[in-house]
């Protein structure tokens, strides 16, 4: 039986250091604050940010949300993100995507500031991920799984990695970020040959397809590590990752569930970059 890598430890870790840093600051009379910007009332959006608010309070960040019609113009959503910038008494900006069609993305993310960009839209930031640079944002979900692997104290330097995936989101970025911990990388997407054997050959295998289930115990070996980022609908209700996990966790080294893995670590990197942006713009006032 693998070593499940669950994401709770990893998280309550990373929140027990978020809580004691607000902590400090609200000794100083500073407020650490998110704001949320939500165009619509999309299901989804709101059950997100519901939990998004309840993590927020749990480690003594505030959270307001800027809520407009999906009809809200380019231009007043522009004015909206504009007034957010600059109120001192927000520090992080999260914003959830995708946006309506009429909202051109492009344009919305060189207009985020740069310091509160905590979910790394910013191709500043974006750019700093691909420099090697650490004082920007990365993206969450590739950093929760560089931090769930130190957690557990998977060797990086050296080892081999494949990830399949090759969006902004997740497989570049987090590429990027093994080069920087000295892993050699593969990234496979729906073009790679013979997948099974590059995945089975590599010492940490990260899946992030989006398709339930797909990949079997073929795709691994006894000595895989295994990262399942995939979020996909089981067809019962619940939700499942990119791995057969029943089939494969008898086979493997470690793993993460779904749920119970990735996602949990992700929304805590994410509170841990409102405390950083808090402080870093409180430092510079
Ligand atoms: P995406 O842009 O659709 O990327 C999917 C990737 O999988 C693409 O690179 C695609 O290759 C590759 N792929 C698709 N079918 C394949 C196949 N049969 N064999 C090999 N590769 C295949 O999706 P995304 O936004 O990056 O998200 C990926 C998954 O991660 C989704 O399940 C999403 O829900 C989940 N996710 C989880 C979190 C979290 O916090 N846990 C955060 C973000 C996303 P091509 O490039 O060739 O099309």
């Amino acid at each position: 039986m693998a070593e499940i890598l669950k994401g709770s430890p990893v998280a309550k870790f990373i929140k027990e250091k978020i809580k004691s840093e607000s902590d400090l600051l609200r000794q100083k009379g500073i407020i650490p604050t998110l704001g949320i910007i939500r165009m619509g009332d999309r299901p989804e959006d709101i059950s997100y940010e519901k939990g998004v608010i309840k993590n927020c309070e749990s480690v003594g960040i505030q959270a307001r949300v800027f809520e407009v019609p999906e009809n809200t113009s380019m231009n007043e959503f522009v004015e909206l993100l504009k007034s957010v910038n600059q109120d001192d008494n927000i520090h992080g900006i999260l914003m959830f995507r995708p946006l309506p069609k009429h909202i051109d993305y492009e344009v919305i993310k060189n207009i985020i500031d740069p310091r509160k960009d905590i979910d790394c839209m910013s191709p500043v930031n974006l750019e700093k991920v691909f420099e090697g640079e650490l004082d920007g944002f990365a993206p969450c979900t590739p950093k929760a799984v560089i931090e769930i692997l130190k957690f557990y104290n998977v060797p990086l330097s050296g080892a081999n990695v494949a990830i399949i995936n090759r969006s902004m989101v997740v497989g570049r970025p987090l590429s990027m970020m093994f080069i920087g911990e000295n892993s050699t990388v593969t990234i496979c997407h729906s073009r790679t040959k013979d997948l099974p054997k590059v995945t089975a050959n590599a010492d940490i295998v990260v899946a992030a397809v989006g398709k339930a289930r797909m990949l079997g115990k073929e795709y691994f070996s006894e000595n895989s590590v295994v990262i399942d980022v995939g979020i996909n609908d089981a067809g019962d209700g619940k939700i499942c990752g990119d791995v057969d996990y029943d089939n494969v966790v008898d086979h493997v080294k470690s793993i993460t569930p779904v749920p119970g893995g990735v996602g949990s670590v992700t929304s805590a990197i994410l509170l841990s970059h409102v405390i950083i942006a808090c402080k870093k713009i409180v430092d510079k006032q």
